[in-house]
């Protein structure tokens, strides 16, 4: 039963079936249906109906269900870590350290923020009127989310969405969408009322198009890559939908000549190998000072291969595989093109033994690279870092900047002055002084430039999810108000009544 819709589990109209597989042994972990236009249909009219209800409920409503959600998730989170380590291929420390205790922290975090939603003062802005501020929820959302953490990328579409009265139908990828369908029987279980948190199995064309083209859907909000972006975009504007964009990055990590040298390294292993590299963050482009650039790459290598590989329900693994052999090999083509061109310093192998049934890569470092060259300006999303040396601080900021992306960067110095002009010229959604990777509840992820716009997490996220409406009350009582002389006079040639 792979479809969540109005309270209740079915399987799709379509009739259509696919699985759900493991990519770290090919194994299938669950069987679902996959919706088409007749689910859509369903999912939104089933929002659609528990709008007027749940948008009128109270802030304090809202955050019970939200509050009695986060226990729910906290009772279940090692299922959920297990259940996620399978369809995701993650080593379960990840899933059990990472992403469960972050999606329950989220959860909390938007029980309480759902009782904060403000707004200007009201106030007498014009000597006439009294002005005031309602803010409103946009209505019915539609979302997509992708494979690389189901479950946090559910909670982060779903929470502030729902946290502001919207109702939502969320489209998880295909590849993995059995932890997403859980966290919508828990919301249900914790009092969310039918209808409102609505869940699709289904793939892009076949069910997300539609979602993102229906005239009853008010708002978009989408999590993939800039590619599937630019679509999400052009369907949006048949019905001049409001949008929400999270796009792919392309991560700077910038070492200048200052910086503690082993502490960058290490960063730098554990910021380009978080999810087997398959995060929007990730550290993929080392920009290093030349005085470090050969110790830097030495020593990272040194971590790389240190780094396990293996099971991922070991708590010994540190690797996990891609998330199919299909993205494993087109990351592998690209590393083994760029050895006619760039330097593959470790690390550019398919693991065989044991992994060879999963879709398992090594860690894998790139040196040399021509600045113009794929590895260095495409998104690769996979456990693959490139370095490129630099000799001014001007360019650094240069090379920082010089890709279409602007989701996420980081500057690695002891110099505080070069650590705040790096934060304010580095044009990316969230930059990292000294660190890589962590992110917080209470503060925003989104992007810049082809990253995408819109905040993820925090209360800045309501700005996405809610309208302001002004709202004018006049203050006379006369008929014929002060300003109705701008336009006529009256009968006595504009004299006050
Ligand atoms: P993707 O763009 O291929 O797919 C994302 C989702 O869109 C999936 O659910 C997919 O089924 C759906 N989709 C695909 N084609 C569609 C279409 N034509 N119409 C409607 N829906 C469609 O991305 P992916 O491979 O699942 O995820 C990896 C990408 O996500 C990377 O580029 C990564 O950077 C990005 N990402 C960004 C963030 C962020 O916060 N900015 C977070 C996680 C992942």
């Amino acid at each position: 039963m792979s479809q969540y819709i109005d309270g209740q589990r079915r399987e799709a109209l379509t009739g259509a079936r696919d699985v759900v597989r493991d990519p770290s042994t090919g194994e299938v972990v669950d069987e679902i249906t996959l919706a088409g236009p007749d689910d859509v249909e369903a999912a939104v009219a089933a929002a659609r109906a528990a709008f007027p209800a749940w948008s009128g409920a109270t802030p304090g409503e809202r955050s019970a269900v939200l509050r009695s959600l986060a226990f729910l998730l906290e009772a279940e989170a090692e299922e959920l870590a297990q259940t996620e380590s399978r369809q995701a291929g993650k080593p379960i420390r990840l899933a059990r350290e990472f992403d469960v205790p972050g999606t329950i922290d989220n959860t909390a975090f938007f029980a309480g923020a759902a009782r904060t939603l403000e707004g200007q003062a009201t106030a007498e802005y014009s000597a006439d009127h009294t002005s005031s501020i309602r803010r409103e929820p946009v209505g019915v959302v539609g979302s997509i989310a992708p494979w690389n953490y189901p479950l946090q990328m559910a909670a982060w579409k779903v929470l502030p969405a729902v946290a502001a009265g919207n109702t939502i139908v969320l489209k998880p990828s295909e590849l993995t969408p059995l932890t997403t369908l859980r966290f919508a029987e828990l919301a249900t279980q914790a009092g969310i009322p039918d209808g409102v948190f609505n869940v699709l199995t289904g793939t892009g064309v076949d069910c997300g198009a539609h979602l993102l083209r229906h005239p009853q859907v008010d708002m978009v909000s989408f999590t993939g890559s800039t590619r599937v972006g630019r679509t999400v975009l052009e369907a949006a504007a048949t019905t001049a939908k409001r949008v929400h964009l999270e796009l792919g990055g392309k991560a700077p990590f910038v070492v200048f000549d200052d910086a503690d040298l082993d502490a960058a390294i290490q960063g730098a292993v554990a910021a380009s190998l978080i999810n087997t590299g398959q995060d929007c963050t990730a550290a993929t482009r080392a920009i290093v000072h030349r005085s470090l650039h050969d110790r830097f790459v030495e020593g990272v290598a040194d971590l790389f291969a240190s780094v396990r590989l293996g099971p991922t329900q070991d708590p010994a693994t540190d690797l996990g595989p891609l998330i199919s052999t299909a993205h494993r090999d087109r990351v592998a083509a690209l590393v083994d093109r760029s050895r006619a061109y760039a330097r593959v310093v470790t690390g550019g192998t398919v693991p065989g033994g044991g992994l060879a049934a999963g879709s398992y890569y090594a860690p894998t470092l790139i040196a040399d690279a021509g600045l113009t060259s794929e590895v260095v300006r495409d998104e690769i999303f996979g456990p693959v870092l490139v370095v490129l040396p630099f000799d001014t601080d001007d360019e650094a900021i240069t090379l920082a900047n010089d890709t279409p992306y602007g989701l996420a960067a980081s500057a690695w110095t002891r110099d505080v002055y070069r650590a705040l002009r790096a934060t304010r010229e580095i044009r990316a959604g969230c930059v990292w002084v000294n660190d890589h990777i962590p992110i917080i509840s209470e503060m925003p992820h989104g992007g810049m430039k082809e990253s995408g716009f819109g905040k993820d997490m925090s209360t800045y996220s309501f700005e996405d999810y809610t309208v302001v409406k002004h709202v004018m009350f006049d203050l006379t009582g006369v008929a014929a108000k002060p300003w109705h002389r701008t336009v006529f006079t009256g009968p006595q040639g504009g004299g006050d009544r």
